[in-house]
């Protein structure tokens, strides 16, 4: 038998050293293909701006704008009190590649500046949506740190007025139009769309309360004035003394009086205060206790600004 010479085991040897150079050259382009791609996709990525925002309101109005050429995250949940948030280390992660971080201003947010310092991101801009919004509460005189009100530079709660987020869109277009100029167009069109949406939702939301112009309730915390002047409601009374000081017996006692004599139907409060002291009020009155989210995802089934006012304008209108 014929053994197979040293030549042609060498040819094999070639052969197969050369299918195995292919191989290799076949991977490495795969790999220069894919490596491009990857480029290419982050390149992408890094032309999307990516904003993040402190309250899910906020958050709402950049994803009606934005739709997808905006990556959007927020800090505070809906079910939160925005007034006093525990700062985690995830919240500076979010901010850390963000380009544009919003906030409703007026010194709602205490604790953002702690975590802009702390997420270490140099080419992050903050927007503070208070700018043109027309305030209220706004002390005359010097606020004293002691009191502990903690709406020392008028009141933040702007938002529960639809008219306000008229006012944040179109500051939130302005914003996303300078950092994407070629999408200026596309964020244009997505504001219209959105304000004469939300136009036609203030005219539902007037005519359901008509018949409750002029009636006076009482809210656990003072957030409402906007939404109350916007819907002709009066606010005769807070269960907090003063904003972020908690009830007292005193002071629970001077709204029995006011709620009896002025024949108050509502209290009205956010969901993540305790209603402690808005039932006592209420067994002692006869008022009923209206509690609502009053920010999107602040209950199951509120997963936009406008199913939020809804929501309120609902349980409002049923019970004034
Ligand atoms: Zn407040």
């Amino acid at each position: 038998m014929r053994q197979p010479s040293r030549f042609k085991c060498y040819f094999h040897l070639v052969h197969i050293k050369h299918i195995h150079f292919n191989l290799i050259r076949n991977m490495k382009m795969k790999k220069s293909i894919l490596s491009a791609l990857i480029l290419l996709f982050s390149t992408l990525s890094l032309a999307e701006v990516k904003v993040v925002t402190t309250t899910t309101v906020i958050y709402d109005l950049v994803k009606e704008i934005g739709k997808e050429k905006v990556k959007v995250d927020y800090i505070c949940r809906g079910d939160q009190d925005p007034h006093f948030l525990e700062i985690l280390p995830s919240y500076m992660l979010k901010l850390r590649n963000a380009n544009l971080v919003f906030k409703i201003g007026l010194g709602l947010e205490i604790w953002l500046q702690q975590i802009i310092d702390g997420s270490r991101n140099d080419k992050l801009k903050l927007i503070d949506l208070s700018t043109d919004i027309e305030k209220k509460d706004v002390p005359t005189g010097k606020i004293d740190a002691s009191q502990g009100d903690i709406h020392p530079n008028g009141n933040p709660h702007y938002w529960l007025d639809p008219e306000n987020a008229k006012i944040m869109a179109r500051n939130i277009f302005e914003v996303l139009a300078v950092e994407s100029p070629q999408d200026e167009n596309y964020f244009k069109k997505n504001l219209n769309d959105y304000i004469s949406k939300l136009d036609a939702k203030i005219g539902e939301w007037k005519s359901k309360l008509a018949s409750s112009q002029g009636r006076s309730i009482i809210t656990f915390h003072k957030s409402w004035i906007y939404f109350a002047d916007r819907f002709g409601i009066r606010v005769v009374g807070q269960v907090e003394p003063k904003p972020g000081i908690p009830p007292t017996p005193s002071h629970n006692a001077e709204l029995i009086s006011g709620i009896k004599k002025s024949e108050i139907k509502i209290i009205l409060m956010e969901n993540y205060y305790s209603d402690n002291a808005p039932n006592q009020l209420a067994r002692s009155t006869g008022a009923k206790v209206i509690k609502v989210a009053n920010s999107v995802y602040g209950q199951p089934g509120i997963n936009s600004y406008i199913q939020m006012m809804d929501s309120i304008i609902n349980s409002l209108s049923n019970n004034l």
